[in-house]
């Protein structure tokens, strides 16, 4: 499965960027202080990581280089030696090596404009031949801030995906010189399309049309007249998906062999992963790692079988839907009804099967995902739901909260129609969701209420954004008419409430004032 392992080297190449910086860093403060055996240690543990990739991946380069750092830095960490200064500069120029390699793998596909796009850009590919079909899709998905391409022909899909691969495809059953199924396998065959979203929409909902469209691979299959709605959620389900930073994997394994080739096999595929070899530490682990998955042993030292852990873990509301896999070397179909009975979501025997560890590891992850998204995102806007940014802002301690409620909405409503409404809103949701970063957050709060937090934004800068958001909401045509909103700006240096509560106020002052204007807060 070629493609396969094109999507993991993917992952490959993004993890490892970040992990040789890392590795910089680390050199950094070995040359400042050479007893340093955290510093030593984490080093040590980057290289093992690295040169575990092996020639699977196909970086064998890579793999000579780490082996070479690992060599040097294992042993010495082990034994609780000092590097020599000639060492550590030795580790410098590995990583730069590795570096240099890394870039020049990628340098291989740096033609591809798309390498240059912001990561929030999401591509949609809409293949279909009904032209009212695709004059009604085009500016709803483009609403909903997807850049969107159409092409009406089998034959211009495939020149399409061959100029460029979209994120997702969107394709329609019946083409004039083909199927859509054609399209999907031909994304599916090119280099990277694996992980791309396939979506098939046909009016032949028939049950045969839903197998042979995931036999060709893709992932999901609408059926006409289309729910416009389901489809924009299942594209954002695929746009979490590519925003997504590397996920987190907490392994609970007592016996040191099994625990390096589980780190192995679930590092080279771009994961972070954390091992606990104590039962007594996993409360600890499990809150500072704040792992995506479960790996769990059964049989574990001091009296606790993984079983235990898992129920206990399930009693925490927060790990309610974390996925968790058991591995073990007890196969009896016992193991397996007690290790689901407890809590556990899927079962792996000893000695692990690397590729059957990956495959379960990446649906389980790709579920709890898709779950994730579909609770945590309003779907007219794709903005985080209330709940969700209540959960997530608890992350930030320091930033600035800005409070938009769009003025005279229900005249909107009145005059124009509901379904012209909610276009105003979804447009307002791709303004505010666009230029955000990873660690921003924005959420439809109410009917027409948003709320926007930027880490460590000032007061000033606060107002300043909900100024810059208002001067481009305002001058945005709605199609013969246009709207305001009003926003009150607070400073937030701890629990969301007190900021939630303090622009409310300004908010209203806002309206007071003459609306289509931005207040701050009184602090
Ligand atoms: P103000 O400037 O004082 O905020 O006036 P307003 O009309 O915006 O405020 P009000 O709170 O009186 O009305 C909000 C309206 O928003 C009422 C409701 O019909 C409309 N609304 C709430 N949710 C939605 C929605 O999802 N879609 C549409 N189209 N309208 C909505
Ligand atoms: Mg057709
Ligand atoms: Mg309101
Ligand atoms: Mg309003």
């Amino acid at each position: 499965m070629t493609s396969e392992l094109e999507s993991l080297r993917i992952r490959f190449r993004t993890s490892t960027a970040a992990r040789l910086a890392e590795m910089q860093a680390l050199v950094e403060a070995l040359t400042c202080d050479a007893g340093d055996r955290a510093s030593l240690d984490a080093l040590a543990r980057h290289f093992h990581g690295l040169a575990g990739l092996g020639t699977t991946y196909g970086y064998p380069s890579i793999s000579t280089l780490a082996d070479e750092g690992e060599a040097i830095a294992v042993p010495l960490s082990r034994r609780g030696g000092m590097p020599e200064a000639a060492l550590i500069e030795r580790w410098r120029e590995l990583i730069a090596a590795i570096g240099a390699e890394l870039a020049r793998v990628e340098g291989q596909r740096d033609d591809d404009p798309a390498e240059n796009e912001p990561a929030s850009t999401f591509r949609v590919l809409l293949v279909e031949d009904d032209r009212e079909i695709a004059e009604y899709l085009l500016p709803i998905l483009r609403g909903q801030g997807f850049i969107c391409d159409h092409v009406a022909t089998r034959a211009d899909a495939f020149e399409a995906l061959a100029d460029r691969l979209p994120d997702a495809l969107v394709c329609d059953l019946v083409l004039p010189d083909g199927t859509g199924y054609d399209v999907v396998e031909a994304l599916r065959e090119m280099p990277g399309g694996d992980g791309k979203g396939a979506i098939v929409i046909s009016s032949h909902d028939a049950f045969g049309d839903r197998m042979r469209a995931i036999q060709v691979g893709a992932d999901a299959f609408e059926g006409k007249p289309l729910d416009v709605e389901a489809l924009v959620r299942r594209l954002r389900v695929f746009q979490e998906r590519k925003e997504q930073t590397p996920e987190r994997i907490l392994a609970v394994e007592d016996d040191p062999v099994q625990a390096v080739i589980i780190r192995r096999i679930l590092e080279s595929a771009g994961y972070e992963i954390e091992i606990c070899s104590d039962p007594a530490r996993f409360d600890d682990v499990m809150t500072s790692f704040g792992p995506d998955l479960l790996l769990m042993d059964v049989r574990l030292p001091g009296g606790v079988s993984g079983f235990d852990l898992v129920r206990y873990v399930r009693q925490d509301e927060r790990f309610g839907t974390l996925p968790i896999i058991f591995v073990t070397g007890e196969q009896e179909q016992d193991a397996i009804v007690r290790g689901i009975r407890s809590g556990g979501d899927d079962y792996l025997p000893k000695p692990v099967d690397p590729s059957r560890l990956l495959s379960s590891v990446a649906s389980r992850l790709e579920r709890a995902r898709a779950m994730r998204s579909l609770t945590d995102r309003d779907p007219l806007t794709g903005l985080l739901t209330r709940s969700a940014l209540h959960a997530r802002a608890r992350q930030i301690s320091d930033g600035a909260l800005l409070l938009i409620d769009v003025d005279h909405f229900k005249e909107v409503n009145d005059a124009y129609g509901h379904a012209a409404g909610d276009r105003v809103l979804a447009t307002l949701g791709a303004l505010l969701r666009r230029g955000l970063r990873q660690t921003d957050l924005a959420a439809r709060v109410g009917g027409e209420e948003f709320v926007v937090v930027v880490e460590h934004a000032s007061a000033e800068e606060g107002i300043a954004l909900a100024g810059r958001l208002l001067g481009e909401f305002a001058a945005i045509d709605h199609g013969g008419f246009q709207v305001t909103f009003s926003a009150g700006v607070a400073r937030m240096t701890g629990p969301i409430d007190a900021a939630l509560a303090a622009a409310d106020a300004a908010m209203y002052e806002a309206k007071r004032a003459g609306r289509n204007r931005v207040a701050p807060a009184l602090w």
